[in-house]
């Protein structure tokens, strides 16, 4: 590649970093402030130190301009509602009394004042605080965290660009406030919400911020012709103030569409656009509206949702695209680096072989600079990084743990025959019947009882070596047994193992199968200071032997009545883990499917004649543009099918899926082909049950009846009143009794009087029917 003089400016940068420090300094920090043990100063002062090391660290690297207001103590979207002043009436008088307690009470609650909401950001596992806005909302700049962060950057000598919630952004994330109705729309805030970001905007410049960087990955999203509007209002409107630094509109997560024309024409300085997976879109649609007209571009070339090293010659090849598109081009991570963990060096348990492939935030960090360095010198300047990258590639597509013939083999033989079980729904159901002569208004559980202080112990313990496997297993069939005669008194008529052995839903599959790595140190934020460190999905999965039959096969010999075997499913196992990036992750979801398909038709075997495969994921995972989404929804279930299409007529194959909003989907559950669901539905009053009977859902349902996100035992009475309302929308025939999911962050003292009344509740109106 020749350097021309775009090529040669060309400068490194990051989007965010993660905020939690190398030994997660910050959750302890904040955590030990919660629980009195540590003063707001010296919280602050942990916070400061850690954003500190963290731009030093990137200085270091060789990013030019480090990103600043990107940290926070729980969550981004949180800081942005303090920073324009919509903080909800409920928490105005702790937040006037104590900036930072009021700040934890609006994210985590009182006593007297429930929490805002949380829900993921976009297609992450990310969670942010929904802002709660109304008619009645009222927003002041109060830009102090910002304004401190740029200090603190400029006092180590570097550049800072703040990094903001853009304001359309932040409307299409809020929600109408309690009290407002649901018709309010929060994006009518705009023009009342422009003059606090112009107020910010020119705070920060006076603070000595050249740049600002206003992010809108919501613009990723299918958008309404009125708020395409909207976004070039608002940046014409922000572009046109005089006193303002440099406008940098950052979008990521998928291709900008339809908005990229209207921010190409806005009157800001810089986009930062998005070119990995589905974004790679981006290239093209931008030539095809002639390029950015000597804006700066910030090329989102690495990848901030995976784990794996850059493919170098692919991105300088875009890098070079770009150069003739734009200004000038800058190189950067596709978005924060918030998503993914800090640091693949400390993972010494992996193998060598396979670690070389890994890039995490450090290392994805050296990537963008390695690549601003080719783009600005020459690739020859990089000469000895491209060779490595290059054989660390080559090690990948080369190894055996990406390339196992039998499963690639087996999973290439897949028949559209073998995703479907050998009768209609209506035959099975006839068969199951039969099989399990279940009472009217059947109840069970969703699998998981509480974890037992003696179980935790007991995992704790063989992790450390001081309890060995005999013990933890004995302890894990005490467990068992204790759940089992509970259900058999509580009378319910479907049992469940309880899940003791699994400490996490999808961890528990992932360390068994082959293909998939156990990281030691691999914290990404979840939300708040609940950091989860989710599994490697690196090669070709199998199954080297059966992986919960045993506890299953346990629980049914102590019991006459059918046991219901628990599984996650192959859409939810891609879901929560990294995901490789060399293959389509249809392909990744069959293999996952086929291993997942030999467990189901183990468990048949040894007896099970229900077996339930969970779904959580179904929903979240959607690609966040309708184009991407029949695609999406095909393999996803198809590969359900594939693992649950191998058993008798007279097996029961149930699903469950949570976190509510199901409308997008509900075709895709019938596609399934499931014979019963259970779903997430006593916070909407059976809201789901009746948008299912309104897209003619045909097969058998179980709304949830006690939501299992409250310590609140609900009483017979109540219980009976939600059955009741099911009854409106299911017919009893059709209708299952059981809670909203499973009931493992439960006590046993809520969870026993809970199901107590949930079962009199059933015999109650099963006696009514
Ligand atoms: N079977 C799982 C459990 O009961 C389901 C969890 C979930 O839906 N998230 O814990
Ligand atoms: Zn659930």
């Amino acid at each position: 590649m020749t350097t021309t003089s775009a090529a040669a400016a060309a400068r490194a940068t990051v989007h965010g970093y993660p905020r939690q420090g190398p030994n997660r300094e910050l959750k302890k920090a904040v955590e030990g402030y919660w629980k009195g043990r540590l003063t707001a100063g010296a919280l602050r002062e942990t916070a400061a130190e850690l954003r500190r090391s963290t731009w030093r660290q990137l200085a270091g690297a060789g990013i030019h301009e480090v990103p600043t207001g990107d940290f926070s103590y729980y969550d981004h979207v949180l800081d942005t509602s303090v920073m324009v002043g919509a903080i909800p009436a409920r928490h105005r008088a702790a937040v006037e009394a104590d900036a930072l307690d009021g700040y934890f009470a609006m994210a985590r609650g009182t006593q007297d004042a429930a929490p805002l909401e949380m829900t993921k950001w976009f297609d992450t596992n990310y969670h942010y605080l929904v802002p709660e806005l109304g008619p009645d909302t009222v927003f002041t700049a109060a830009p102090g965290k910002q304004l401190d962060e740029v200090r603190e950057a400029l006092a180590l000598g570097l550049a800072p660009r703040p990094v903001l919630v853009g304001p359309v952004t932040y409307l299409l994330l809020a929600k109408p406030a309690p009290g407002v109705g649901a018709g309010f729309d929060p994006l009518t805030l705009l023009d009342r919400l422009l003059p606090v970001y112009a107020s910010v905007l020119a705070g920060l410049r006076a603070a000595g911020a050249e740049w600002v960087q206003l992010d809108e990955p919501a613009l990723v999203q299918d958008r309404t012709p009125a708020e395409l509007n909207a976004v070039a209002r608002a940046y014409r409107e922000l572009g046109g103030t005089g006193d303002r630094p440099r406008l940098l509109v950052a979008s990521y997560f998928d291709r900008l569409g339809e908005a990229l024309p209207v921010l190409a024409k806005a009157p800001v300085d810089g986009l930062a656009l998005d070119f990995t997976g589905p974004a790679a879109a981006n290239l093209d649609d931008l030539a095809a509206v002639g390029g950015l007209h000597g804006k700066r571009l910030l090329a989102g070339v690495v990848s901030g949702r995976n784990v794996w090293i850059n493919d170098f010659e692919k991105s300088l090849s875009t890098l070079g695209t770009l150069l003739g598109l734009a200004g000038r081009v800058d190189v950067s991570s596709s978005c924060s680096l918030l998503h993914v963990p800090l640091d693949a060096a400390a993972e010494r348990d992996i193998d060598p072989q396979v670690a070389r492939w890994l890039a995490f935030a450090r290392q994805k960090t050296t990537e963008v600079v390695t690549l601003a360095r080719g783009l600005a010198q020459g690739t020859d300047t990089i000469a000895a990084e491209l060779a490595a990258n290059r054989a660390g590639l080559a090690s990948r597509a080369g190894s055996a743990l990406t390339h196992d013939p039998s499963v690639r083999a087996r999973a290439a033989a897949v028949t559209d025959a073998d995703a479907r079980r050998s009768q209609t729904y209506q035959e099975r159901a006839t068969a199951q019947r039969a099989h399990l002569r279940l009472p009217l208004l059947p109840t069970t559980t969703i699998g998981s009882f509480p974890q037992t202080p003696e179980l935790r112990a007991a995992r704790a313990g063989l992790r450390a070596g001081t309890v060995d496997a005999d013990a933890y297993e004995r302890r894990i069939e005490a467990e068992i047994r204790e759940v089992v005669a509970f259900q058999e008194k509580a009378g319910l008529d479907v049992l469940v193992h309880g899940e003791p052995e699994r400490n996490d839903m999808v961890q528990y599959f992932a360390e068994q199968l082959t293909g998939y790595l156990a990281t030691q140190h691999g914290w990404v934020q979840s939300y708040g200071t609940r950091y989860v460190r989710p599994p490697v999905l690196a090669g070709d999965i199998s199954r080297p032997e059966p992986m919960t039959v045993r506890w299953t096969a346990y629980a049914q010999s102590l019991t006459d009545r059918p046991v219901k075997a628990m599984l996650t499913g192959p859409v939810t196992m891609l879901a929560w883990s990294f995901v490789r990036d060399d293959q389509p992750l249809g392909e990744t979801a069959r293999q996952v499917a086929l291993a997942l398909r030999d467990e189901v038709n183990d468990l048949e075997a040894a007896g099970s004649p229900v077996i339930q495969v969970d779904e959580p994921a179904l929903r979240e995972t959607l690609p966040l543009r309708a184009t991407a989404r029949p695609a999406y929804l095909e393999w996803a279930t198809e590969a359900f099918r594939l693992a649950t299409s191998g058993v008798r007529p007279d097996t029961q194959v149930h699903t469950h899926m949570c976190y509510a909003e199901f409308g997008d989907v509900l075709q895709a559950i019938d596609d399934l082909d499931a014979d019963v669901i259970s779903l997430e539905a006593a916070r909407s009053h059976m809201g789901i049950a009746a948008e299912l009977a309104a897209a003619g859902y045909p097969r058998e349902a179980g709304p949830g009846v006690y939501d299992i996100h409250s310590p609140r035992v609900p009483d017979e009475a109540e219980t009976a009143s939600l059955i009741e309302r099911a009854l409106r929308s299911v017919a009893a025939e059709r209708l299952w009794i059981n809670p909203d999911c499973g009931l493992k962050t439960r006590t046993w003292p809520e969870v026993r009087p809970a199901l107590v009344h949930m079962t009199a509740a059933a015999r109650r109106v099963r006696d009514r029917l």
